[in-house]
């Protein structure tokens, strides 16, 4: 898979990719991850990527010109039509549709994946209109740029690309792999400041210890997100 980030802030990335899975994958050639100065697709002197929102108000906008410009030169598409089978373009915004275990899996599918992250008031709208095939929110909250979120994306959707996680059943073991969350996990030692790990953790019944995560898996849903359980 390669993953291409357009941003105003590459060096932003510099170390981002160099810990734990993600450099393993990286490594073992299972992806490719580069970021792009956005400037690099102006043609003016002072390399403007921005500009004063049409009807007034505070702030800036990136403008549409150098973004259409760095998705073409990246996939070959100027239009969200035109976007190649197995390529992605997406536009990280609060606007977007929720960002889930769900999204990573399709996204995961793609040979090639652009992120365009936002700064300021956000993009011009006609990126979004017209060139992204996805416009994509990490949660109910509002950023300061989109690059935490290109993080966030690139993290939870190269862990599941085929031979990323050491063994090959760890991803159908986590939170939301079933519409639930996992089990609370314990470690040595077995008592710590008077609080005990379960006992049947420790006993070597694998199948009453199968049977514990599961329920406790589900009253853990039940406490903290009933509404996947709906
Ligand atoms: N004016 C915009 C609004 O209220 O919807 C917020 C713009 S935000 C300050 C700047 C950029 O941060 C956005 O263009 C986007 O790329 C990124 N961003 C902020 N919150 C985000 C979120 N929840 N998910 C993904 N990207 C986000």
């Amino acid at each position: 898979m390669q993953i291409d980030i357009i941003t105003i802030f590459p060096d932003y990335f510099r170390e981002a990719f160099d810990y734990g899975i993600v450099r393993r994958a990286c490594a073992a050639g299972l992806v490719s991850i580069r970021a792009h100065d956005l400037r690099a697709w102006t043609n003016d002197k002072h390399h403007v990527v921005d500009d004063r929102p049409f009807g007034g108000g505070d702030g800036m906008v990136l403008k549409p010109d150098p973004i259409f410009a760095a998705v073409e030169s990246l996939t070959g598409a100027r239009r969200r039509e035109t976007v190649a089978a197995g390529k992605r373009v997406v536009l990280l915004s609060p606007q977007g549709r929720p960002f889930t275990q769900a999204t990573a899996a399709e996204l995961a599918q793609s040979a090639q994946l652009v992120l365009i992250c936002g700064r300021y008031e956000g993009v011009d709208e006609r990126v979004a209109e017209a060139l992204v095939t996805d416009e994509i929110s990490i949660g109910d909250y509002v950023l300061s740029g989109g690059e935490p979120a290109a993080l966030v994306v690139i993290d939870a959707t190269v862990r599941l690309l085929p031979g990323a996680l050491g063994s090959a059943t760890s991803a159908t073991n986590e939170s939301f792999s079933d519409g639930k969350l996992d089990c609370p996990q314990y470690t040595r030692p077995p008592e710590f400041e008077g609080m005990r790990a379960p006992e049947v953790l420790l006993n070597g019944n694998h199948a009453e210890i199968a049977r514990w995560r599961r329920d406790a898996g589900l009253d853990k849903t039940k406490r903290n997100r009933p509404d996947l359980l709906k």
